[in-house]
This record gives structure tokens, C-alpha cells and sequence, in this order.
């Protein structure tokens, strides 16, 4: 069996994945795409790989999970924040479908240049990504559907909370920098209802509201 279809298998025999369509989307992406050259061979290891500038692609296994706990539907519009490479913007492009919207935020500008790349020669469109401080959130593009931080944060940032609209769904690492919860927040009555999802480790969010 090859590595990818080894961690389909991981997911689909251990129920940590349910969803079939964030399945579809792994195995539509050639996550190889993202990760640099000379580590190719590791695209499908379960394990964040370096993608330069201190920063990571985040491990396979931690994608599908806040992908599938998004909820996300064909239509939906969303905010990411932390583009890095553009693999789990790639993953959320194919579930948003042509209707629906991807605003990426990334504020390492190579990164955010490296990325518009690698999304480009998927010849994917409908992803918008912006080299900006996404602690801040996106207001120009907001309200959003869904909103997802794929870097680890004290606190979900205020402005990412009044730019999700109500029933909408937010998942971020929340804790110190060693460890984090995953949260993932409904917004009931202009306020975060919390799920806990276990424990990870994230690079930590920069900018006003991070590190
Ligand atoms: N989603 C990415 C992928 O699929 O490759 C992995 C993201 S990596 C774990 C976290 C990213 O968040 C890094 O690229 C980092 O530069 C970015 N980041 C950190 N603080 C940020 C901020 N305030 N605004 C936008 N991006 C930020």
C-alpha cells in the first residue's frame, strides 16, 4: 500500500476521520506539491514537515481533523489563518466548491509568495491569498462561514470572533507554546460556544493577538 493510501486506511480504520468528503479532498491534493523538493519522499509521513522561515506544513493527520471538524459546505465562504505552504487552503478549496470563497492570510511574505506557487499550479481558484496579519482577522472580506488559525494562540483573537457569523464555526490551537488545545467554536448569540479536540502542537500565531 503507498503511504498515502496507508494513512486513509489509519483514519478510516481508527473513525478518526469520518467525513468522505475531506477524504476525496486528500486524496485529490498531491500534497508532495507542497512540501520542498528535497523532502519529497516525507509528503506522506505523518509528521509537520519544514517548509523554511522556522515554519511548517502541518502533519497530514491534523489537517483532515480541523478540515472535518469545519463542517464546511459547498458555498461556504472561509478565512484561514496562517497560509504557509497552501496544502490545507488546497485541501478546504475542493469542499468550498466554485461558489464558495477561501481568504488565506499569511504574514511571512515569502511564505505567502510560495504558496500563490504551489496553489497556482494546481490551477485552483478559488482561494485568495494575502500576505496580512490574520490575528487581526480579514475585514475587509468578512463575515465569514468558517475560520480556521493553523498556528498556536493565547487567546482566539477577538476580531476573528466579531468577523464569524452567528452559527458559524471557528477551530484554532489554543494554549502556551509548548502545547495546545484544539477548539472548535459555534458562535451562539454573538458568542463562542467550545468543543475541546485533544491536544497539539502548532508553531505559535504572530502579529497583535499572537506571540
Ligand atoms: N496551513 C499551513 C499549510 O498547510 O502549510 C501550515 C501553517 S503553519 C503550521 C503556520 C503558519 O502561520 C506559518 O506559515 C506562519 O508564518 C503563519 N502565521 C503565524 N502568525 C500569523 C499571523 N498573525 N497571520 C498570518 N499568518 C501567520
Amino acid at each position: 500500500m503507498l503511504p498515502k493510501e496507508q494513512l486513509i486506511e489509519k483514519w478510516t480504520s481508527s473513525g478518526i476521520v469520518k467525513d468522505k468528503r475531506v477524504i476525496g479532498a486528500f486524496k485529490k491534493i498531491p500534497r508532495e506539491i507542497f512540501v520542498p523538493e528535497d523532502k519529497m519522499d516525507e509528503a506522506y509521513g505523518d509528521y509537520p514537515v519544514s517548509i523554511g522561515k522556522g515554519q511548517t506544513i502541518s502533519q497530514p493527520s491534523t489537517v483532515v481533523i480541523m478540515t472535518e471538524a469545519l463542517e464546511i459546505k459547498e458555498g461556504d465562504k472561509i478565512l484561514e489563518v496562517g497560509t504557509g505552504s497552501g496544502y490545507h487552503a488546497a485541501i478546504i478549496s475542493c469542499l468550498i466548491g466554485n461558489k464558495g470563497k477561501l481568504v488565506s492570510t499569511e504574514i511571512i511574505p515569502e511564505l505567502a509568495k510560495l504558496a500563490q506557487k504551489n496553489i497556482k499550479k494546481l490551477k485552483i481558484k478559488n482561494i485568495k491569498i494575502i500576505e496580512h496579519d490574520g490575528s487581526e482577522g480579514y475585514e475587509n472580506e468578512a463575515p465569514y462561514d468558517k475560520i480556521v488559525i493553523t498556528a498556536a494562540c493565547p487567546k482566539i483573537p477577538n476580531p476573528l470572533i466579531n468577523q464569524l457569523k452567528e452559527n458559524g464555526i471557528i477551530v484554532a490551537p489554543v494554549g502556551d507554546m509548548n502545547e495546545q488545545l484544539m477548539i472548535k467554536g459555534t458562535k451562539k448569540n454573538g458568542k463562542l460556544a467550545e468543543e475541546k479536540m485533544g491536544n497539539f502542537i502548532f508553531v505559535p500565531l504572530k502579529g497583535k493577538y499572537g506571540y
